[in-house]
């Protein structure tokens, strides 16, 4: 057969996703190793675990825990996160009907959204919002409404922090409306919802059919005395909720891809539907190891004091440049307003900022405005502070010397 004059049929894919490039976070990782920059952009901490993790895995493995899981995942896995929602939260969640094992927090959203969303439905979602909620929506048709935080500043125009829209929340629900995303602690602004704030959502969507998609992969890290506010803890709306969570984030193993879903037994059936055809099962020694380790309740209890300690250090730093610290009562992230710096850069926009602080300055950041459908620029940038000691301490001294010249 004679190919020579077979021209190759050029096949192009139309994409689902046209605004979706690489994600801020590994472009400010790669831009970061590239400038051998700080990195306080992309959130995961630069310290190990305990080494009694890790063990425990291998424990697992030696003992032969090397096949398919059960689907949703081992047992002694749902039955210890099962005790941690019902102690933590007083909500009994059925191990073996309302808890899925999922390979990440990220994962775990996209199968709600799949499981639940389909062409036409509207879901709203809170500016600034997490990178892949928007995109997961447009990949199944759904359609995102976004409304924003709103952005509370003092009389000099200083921004002193962020209040949910409540008002605006009400205003976008329609008869389309199929699920509000939340987020708390959120990221990237730190904020945490308070105790009243669950009666507030409950009220909004009572005697409606909305679900709620609840990410809580920060759970464990909300501070000063305050207490996570979970949807697992108000029975209406843990009724429709999704409640998704990381071990990830807890444990010090961001790379493990390991988290959960926690949902009541008709959305629980739905869930694994789409779950089983996409990853099927979560790897198993990850399983067993973590299921061991999460048997003594210290390992997250201790983490706010941990994590308190490290993002006063990083904020005690920062008070000494002209950066004005927002609030941060939850997650691992400090954000700051760039805008006063009285330098030139300063009138940059936050993502020209962010490379610029990058590659000029050695410290990576990531800018709040990526996670707005429509970039809005408020000037403010998000550090990380899962970093250690060492870490830290030479980001701001980088900084300090950016605000003195
Ligand atoms: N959740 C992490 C952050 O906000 C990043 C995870 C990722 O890179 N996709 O920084």
């Amino acid at each position: 057969m004679n190919t020579n004059n077979t021209a190759l049929r050029q096949i192009t894919l139309p994409t689902r996703l046209p605004k979706v490039g690489t994600t801020i976070f590994t472009v400010m990782s790669a831009l970061a190793n590239e400038h051998q920059a700080i990195n306080l952009g992309q959130g995961f901490p630069d310290f190990g675990c305990d080494p009694a993790l890790p063990n425990a895995v291998h424990e697992a493995m030696q003992a032969g825990h090397n096949q398919y899981p059960p689907m949703a995942g081992v047992a002694p896995l749902r039955e210890g996160i099962s005790k941690k929602i019902a102690t933590l939260y007083g909500k009994h969640y059925d191990p073996q009907s309302e808890i899925t094992i999922t390979a990440g927090g990220t994962q775990g959203i996209f199968t709600v959204i799949a499981c639940a969303v389909g062409p036409g439905d509207e879901v709203i979602v809170i500016e600034p919002v997490y990178d892949s909620y928007i995109p997961a929506i447009d990949t199944v048709g759904g359609k995102a409404v976004p409304v924003q935080l709103i952005v509370n500043r003092d009389a000099q125009g200083k921004i002193t922090g962020y209040e949910i829209p409540w008002q605006a929340i009400s205003e976008a629900i329609t008869p389309s409306t199929k699920m509000i995303m939340i987020n708390s602690p959120h990221n990237p602004t730190g904020m945490v919802w308070e105790s009243g704030d669950l009666e507030k959502l409950a009220e909004i969507v009572r005697n409606t059919n909305i679900l709620i998609c609840s990410d809580e992969v920060y759970e464990h890290m909300v501070y000063d005395g305050q207490m996570h506010q979970s949807v697992a803890r108000h029975p209406e709306l843990a009724n429709r909720s999704f409640v998704i969570s990381s071990f990830g984030k807890t444990y010090h193993v961001t790379g493990w891809k390991v988290g959960y879903v926690a949902a009541p037994a008709a959305l629980t059936h739905e869930f694994r539907k789409v779950h089983q055809f996409n990853v099927f099962t979560v790897n198993t020694p990850m399983q067993y190891g973590l299921a061991k380790y999460l048997e003594n309740a210290d390992h997250y209890l201790n983490l706010p004091q941990f994590y308190e300690q490290k993002r006063n250090y990083l904020r005690a730093g920062l008070a000494k440049t002209k950066f004005q610290l927002l609030p941060s009562p939850g997650t691992y992230f400090q954000c700051v307003d760039y805008t006063q710096l009285g330098i030139p850069e300063s009138e940059l926009n936050s993502a020209d900022f962010c490379q610029w602080l990058t590659t000029e300055v050695g410290v990576a950041a990531i800018p709040v405005s990526a996670f707005y459908s429509n970039p809005v620029e408020s000037g403010v940038i998000r550090f990380c502070f899962a970093k250690k000691e060492e870490t830290l301490a030479e980001a701001i001294a980088r900084l300090q010397r950016l605000s003195k010249s």
